[in-house]
């Protein structure tokens, strides 16, 4: 089936930390898609054609669906938990909701929502940490599976410093592990992530059987948390006396390398960041749950020059929004605290074609590209009176994505398509 979605179409081809000329916008463009792949983007006056199906955006963005790279879909029900810090957190309200996930029904229930919420927020694909429960790695794949997102997933392995009800055992995180993999890797458009939480949860003898399935399955992505704040750490270096640093301890279990994503990665030595660059590692880059559990501020400069790959994502439940433009916004300020600038060109490329490099799936999403998925996001610059009137003084692209960034959320997501179907108006009735 072919398609012609009209709007004011914008698609990034480079960083524009990097170079000048990264993005391609068409002020009144168009994108035609045939079976959920972009066959072509450019001028609606070139593409038009009176034998398509015409659906049109104006005056609104078209946009690749932005990708959170970092996200715990058994949180749902814990986002916004008051009073705590990283280990306080975990304990008080984030292991006992996970448990629930063990429960019959529950986890299909929640991936339901979790799927309303990021589509309602224009996300369109996410690396999302299940519980310890392979019920509900099951659950959210075969939910992004019916409704053909790309999630890129996995259980968590965890086998202490936490409750019996979402501990699992070095063997029994392998074996689950490596049945879910051989099910639902690269079924379709799902994706398996090896998903050690972090070395706290984790003994050295889990660890290596994660080791063990990184070398099985290379092509796995492996997902897990590094350096987000200063107790963690030192918890974590008196649970591993031996090692170098943090990072150490992933790098002796053979975890390192491009397909690892280090959510938060703030408090990071030298060596760690030597480390990370030479391997290609991904830091990701998590702002309203750096600041809601008080965690501290990401060096994205820093890291940029040490040449380490880079993402950033919600991390809900410990973030505060499922919205990536409310991510850019926190993001903004972080960076406003450490000296450092967050340009909205660059904002809306870490959001879509960044991201999907970070995840090294930049020919499938991120970009307009003809042959990628057609995941889009349909902005409303206008969509609050605020917005509104903010916009009628603005000049150029650059300030109306600045006025996105900071005071755009659900309400500014017009549409969301996920391979060139339209899923917003199914999704609010669902929810
Ligand atoms: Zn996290």
């Amino acid at each position: 089936m072919r398609q012609l979605i009209r709007g004011r179409t914008l698609s990034f081809h480079a960083d524009p930390a990097e170079t000048e000329n990264a993005f391609t916008f068409h002020e009144d463009g168009a994108i035609i898609t045939r079976d959920g792949l972009i066959e072509a983007v450019g001028d609606y006056a070139a593409l038009r054609d009176p034998d398509l199906t015409e659906i049109n955006h104006r005056p609104h963005l078209i946009l690749p669906g932005f990708i959170d790279t970092h996200i715990h879909f058994p949180q749902v029900q814990v986002i916004a938990s008051w009073g705590a810090q990283l280990l306080d957190w975990l304990n008080t309200y984030t292991f006992p909701e996970e448990s629930r996930f063990g429960q019959q029904g529950h986890a299909p229930a929640m991936a339901e929502h979790f799927l309303d919420l990021l589509l309602a927020h224009g996300t369109t694909t996410a690396a999302a940490f299940c519980s310890v429960h392979p019920q509900s790695a099951e659950a959210l794949f075969a939910a992004a599976g019916s409704r053909n997102m790309a999630m890129v997933a996995g259980k968590v392995m965890m086998d202490r410093n936490a409750p019996p009800a979402v501990l699992d055992t070095p063997q029994q995180g392998y074996d689950d592990s490596k049945a879910l993999i051989e099910k639902w890797h690269r079924h379709g458009r799902q994706r398996y992530a090896i998903t050690p939480r972090f070395a706290i949860t984790s003994t050295p003898e889990q660890l290596a059987m994660t080791g063990q399935l990184a070398r099985e399955y290379p092509d796995c992505h492996i997902q897990t948390h590094l350096s987000e704040n200063r107790d963690e750490i030192a918890y974590t270096l008196s649970l591993y006396p031996g090692a170098r640093d943090y990072l150490d301890i992933y790098e002796s279990h053979g975890l390192l390398g491009e397909r690892l994503l280090l959510g938060h990665s703030i408090h990071l030595e030298p060596r760690e960041i030597a480390r990370m660059a030479e391997t290609r590692s991904r830091a990701i880059f998590c702002p309203t749950s750096n600041l809601f559990l008080g965690s501290g501020l990401f060096d994205e400069a820093g890291l940029r020059a040490a040449g380490v790959p880079t993402g950033i994502a919600t991390d809900v439940g410990g973030g505060t929004s499922y919205s990536m433009l409310q991510t850019l916004n926190e993001g903004y300020k972080i960076l406003q605290l450490r000296g450092q600038k967050l340009h909205p060109f660059a904002a809306f490329h870490w959001a879509t074609r960044g991201n999907a490099r970070a995840l090294g799936l930049e020919d499938e999403i991120g970009t307009l590209a003809p042959g990628t998925m057609a995941d889009l996001v349909v902005l409303d610059s206008r969509a609050t009176p605020a917005m509104a009137l903010r916009m009628a003084r603005a000049e150029t692209l650059a300030e109306e994505l600045f006025i996105l960034q900071i005071l755009g959320d659900d309400r500014a997501i017009a549409q969301t398509y996920v391979a060139g179907q339209p899923m917003l108006d199914r999704n609010r009735k669902a929810a």
